[in-house]
């Protein structure tokens, strides 16, 4: 319920409106001119429908590089409606982008991850372990005891143990955004990498030659070397990440293989699949438009009191 209190002539007026919505599956065909972040948005006026496109196909392929014009789109997704208005992010469920006439396809399985046209995961921000075959000592949680400092605080990263001087390399590509000495982490490293994911490696040994900050790394170099500098009880790195600033969990991010579908639930995604590919087929053929949603203007969902308040519910902002 959306709740709505005004003071009118003096007195509080309180008023409720349901919010019902109703979700709709909707398509679209794109002959590109410029790129397909941009066409979806001439098209459609919609970032929302860009970015979920765009975002889907990131890690597969390079739009900059290999689209051209003239090249085509399909995406099918789902838009929920609150009075006949769009809201809140639309669901990619299945698209497909003609690159130098090679079709690639994405398809969303009833796991919710998104799958290529041969049954593979596709990968998402993928982060390589940052020290080979080392131990986890110490999981990331809101809350542990401290071996050191001998009380409870929150261990915002994950501990792997390892000897001295083992090598440590960069989890993913990025730009060394700070290397030096803190108190607690004692030498460190800080990896800026894109979408605002920074990585964080603590209490190293040493760090390696030519290293500093401003250096690109790509995934897997070698960093530093494992120590036990800053508050720590015995060799090992704690590795951090960071998603715009808030902690997060590296091992929910940190993906050495991607799934592969067996069995019966290959079996289940190929049948999907085959749906999801005669619809593409069929709005190719169509060469399906998006169609946009004229608001009529002379209904009121919200009255002050006096005039009529146009767009209280966010849509597309
Ligand atoms: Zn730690």
């Amino acid at each position: 319920m959306q709740i709505h209190i005004y003071k009118h002539d003096g007195e509080y007026i309180f008023e409720t409106t349901p919010i019902i919505s109703e979700t709709k599956t909707e398509a679209l065909t794109i002959k590109i001119e410029h790129s397909p972040y941009l066409d979806i948005i001439r098209e459609t006026g919609s970032k929302k429908l860009a970015k979920i496109f765009v975002e889907s196909f990131k890690h597969s392929l390079d739009f900059k590089k290999d689209v051209q014009k003239g090249d085509t789109l399909v995406m099918v997704y789902e838009q929920k409606y609150r009075l006949g208005k769009p809201f809140s992010m639309p669901e990619l469920k299945t698209a497909m982008i003609e690159m130098k006439g090679k079709r690639n396809y994405i398809y969303l399985n009833s796991d919710e991850r998104f799958y290529n046209e041969s049954g593979n995961e596709i990968e998402y921000f993928l982060l390589a372990n940052p020290v080979k075959s080392a131990r986890i000592s110490s999981v990331f949680t809101k809350r542990r005891f401290h071996p050191v400092l001998q009380k409870y605080r929150a261990h915002l990263g994950v501990d792997y143990a390892a000897g001295r001087g083992t090598p440590i390399s960069a989890a993913g590509a990025g730009v060394i955004s700070f290397i030096g000495s803190s108190r607690g982490y004692g030498n460190l490293i800080k990896i800026q990498h894109t979408d605002g994911y920074l990585t964080l490696y603590a209490h190293q040994n040493s760090f390696r030659k030519g290293i500093k900050r401003g250096s690109s790394v790509k995934q897997g170099q070698v960093i530093g070397y494992v120590g036990s500098t800053g508050l720590s009880t015995g060799p090992h790195l704690h590795f951090g990440l960071y998603k715009d600033n808030q902690a997060i969990d590296p091992l929910r991010v940190v993906q050495v293989t991607t799934k592969k579908l067996t069995g019966k639930e290959r079996n289940a995604f190929f049948k999907l699949k085959a749906n999801y590919d005669e619809s593409i087929n069929l709005h190719l053929k169509n060469e399906t438009k998006f169609v946009r949603i004229s608001m009529p203007d002379n209904v009121c969902y919200f009255f002050d009191g006096e005039s009529c308040v146009q767009d209280k519910l966010d849509s597309d902002s």
